[in-house]
């Protein structure tokens, strides 16, 4: 028995399903989750001591590799002056000035520790800044766990959302309207029914819980001019795709596209933190203005901005901003998305690929899907089986057909190339 089959033996046994965050069991692929020992650059070492290529990288936090030396001698320097004091510290100030020097539509910015906190706090100013209770939300697109975001679509647009989690009451539910990605009719059709009580429309502007799927620039079109005509907020979730895909996430490519265009609210998480917990939201003046203790929109947190986590944050923020810093990633993301469809290809098998900045998707169907249904239907079975067969060879790619992949700073062409190669033997073993 392997180390790692022991250690998630021993996991089950006192943590539901032997992990703290469900993709991580396999479920979607089978097999025994790999135990993580420690990681350097692009590698990380399981508990058998395996190295594996790591195109996950904490689900994209690990933008420069792990353990860059510049970040690790922040965040030493910052323990050793404290872990947390409850009280504010110049560094929250030092990120906040950083975040908004980055994404110009955000004037104000309040840290949390999750992606999900920060995604629930918006929706709540939301709804207090507007004083309304729906929202839309679209199927496929992950938001974190709070209640009003573990919704499904119901039966028609004129009907309720209903509860993907049990434990949401359906009173919180039904204020959560869930429509198709790409879709203008409906976005269309929701407006002229709900526009009235619409708080928010959240969105991921590239779906990275679905694979990766961008949103057409119709239709984000259309979702501003809609949420400007009544008085809704477009709310960005780019706690993924923020300070990945660009280093003014989504909203400064669909900005170069769309004249004028800029979302009304960000939420942040995942690069923003280097990898240690932290997230954000921001807005206007005016719609930061309604937090507490500002404004009567409570929101707190005990470790929010904590001092270590935001000391790894603005080292990875900096680093970043070097020059050419994005198109680099950019071009070892879509060399190794290139690769990969090259070797399909060779091998006779379906396959399409999708990548911005380090962020990359791909799918065994023969073009891109444009929303969730669309992504359900491409080849499962292709999928796990090349994902146990990179495995295998040592290289992890996420272990389910809905995530998003990551590339880092650390990624050479070597390693990639390491990638591509291995590849070719799984793709010619298919079926
Ligand atoms: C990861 C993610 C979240 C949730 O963030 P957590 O830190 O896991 O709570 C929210 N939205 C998107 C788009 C994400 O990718």
């Amino acid at each position: 028995m392997s180390r790692n089959d022991t250690l998630f033996a021993r996991a089950q046994n006192v943590i539901p399903g032997g992990v703290n965050s469900p993709v991580r069991a396999f479920r979607a692929v089978g097999g025994t989750p790999r135990f993580v020992a420690r990681a350097q650059g692009p590698y990380f070492w399981d508990a058998d001591d395996k190295r594996h290529t790591d195109y996950i990288g904490s689900w994209g936090p690990m933008i420069l590799g792990h353990g860059h030396p510049q970040v690790v001698e922040a965040v030493t320097k910052a323990a050793l002056e404290g872990f947390s004091f409850g009280a504010p510290t110049e560094r929250e100030i030092e990120l906040a000035e950083e975040i908004l020097k980055l994404v110009p539509s955000i004037e104000q910015v309040r840290l949390t520790s999750s992606g999900t906190e920060a995604g629930m706090s918006a929706i709540r100013l939301a709804r207090g800044f507007t004083g309304r209770n729906k929202l839309i939300k679209f199927e496929g697109c992950y938001h974190g766990h709070a209640d009003a975001l573990l919704v499904k679509a119901g039966s028609g647009l004129a009907t309720f959302g209903f509860p993907t989690s049990a434990g949401v009451p359906a009173d919180v539910a039904k204020d959560t309207i869930v429509l198709e990605y790409n879709n203008i009719a409906q976005l269309e059709e929701a407006f002229a029914l709900h526009g009235k009580e619409l708080a928010c429309v959240m969105v991921e502007p590239i779906a990275g819980n679905m694979n990766f799927v961008r949103a057409s620039v119709p239709f984000m079109t259309r979702m501003r001019e809609l949420c400007t005509q009544h008085g809704a907020l477009l709310a960005f979730d780019e706690v993924m795709t923020g300070f990945r895909v660009a280093l003014g996430g989504a909203q400064s490519i669909y900005a170069r596209l769309i004249p004028g265009f800029k979302p009304d609210m960000t939420v942040m998480g995942k690069v923003i933190g280097g990898g240690m917990p932290l997230a954000a939201f921001g807005s206007t003046r005016e719609v930061m203005a309604q937090l507490a203790p500002l404004g009567p929109v409570y929101q707190a947190g005990t470790l929010s901005g904590n001092p270590v986590a935001t000391a790894c944050g603005l080292a990875t923020l900096k680093l970043i901003q070097q020059p050419g810093f994005y198109e680099q990633l950019a071009v070892r993301t879509r060399q190794l998305v290139d690769g990969l469809q090259r070797e399909a290809r060779a091998a006779g098998i379906d396959f399409t690929v999708d990548s911005e900045g380090g962020m990359f998707g791909f799918f065994f169907a023969d073009h891109l899907p444009q929303h969730y249904q669309a992504v359900l239907a491409t080849n499962k079975e292709r999928f796990n089986r090349f994902f146990h067969g990179m495995l295998d060879a040592g290289h992890y790619f996420a272990p389910a057909l809905y995530e998003a992949g990551f590339v880092s700073a650390a990624h050479t062409a070597e390693v990639i190339d390491g990638t591509i190669e291995a590849s070719r033997g799984v793709f010619a073993r298919l079926d």
